[in-house]
């Protein structure tokens, strides 16, 4: 169990040194700005669309390590996906990380299970929430989103 959270730790402090998908996106068509007004996490969030799927995404900001590393973990995860998946996968990851089991069609799920150790820390789960609160504002269109 200490193996699995230490490899959890790893793969937390590695995305937040080295976060993926880090940056503007010239072309984006959507971006929301995401707020954590409890931590103090900033996120801006771009994306762009294509035939209904994620085709490209990028953030920048400020904020935790939970908060970048979920950051990185979620613009590699929803890549290609269709709105509806991301949204879904959005469902399954709140699940995951609020602590009710993700649901077993959730295979995309595993590369993000590194997170679902903020269940142990409800403070943190706003943290880990915020990169999807604000991928599903800027798929809304909505420009702007607080986890408050
Ligand atoms: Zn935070």
């Amino acid at each position: 169990m200490s193996d699995v959270r230490e490899l959890y730790q790893e793969v937390i402090l590695h995305h937040n040194r080295a976060p993926r998908n880090f940056g503007e996106l010239e072309d984006a068509d959507r971006s929301a700005e995401g707020h954590n007004p409890l931590c103090g996490d900033r996120l801006h969030l771009d994306l762009r669309l294509e035939d209904g799927r994620v085709a490209d995404v990028r953030f920048r900001g400020e904020g935790c390590a939970i908060s970048k590393a979920s950051s990185s973990l979620m613009t590699e995860a929803v890549k290609g996906l269709s709105e509806e998946e991301a949204r879904k996968l959005l469902a399954a990851f709140h699940a995951a990380v609020t602590g009710v089991d993700p649901p077993a069609d959730a295979p995309e799920l595993r590369k993000l299970a590194a997170l679902a150790g903020v269940r142990e820390f409800p403070a943190r789960v706003k943290c880990a929430m915020l990169a999807w609160r604000t991928l599903e504002a800027a798929l809304k269109g909505e420009d702007e989103v607080t986890t408050e």
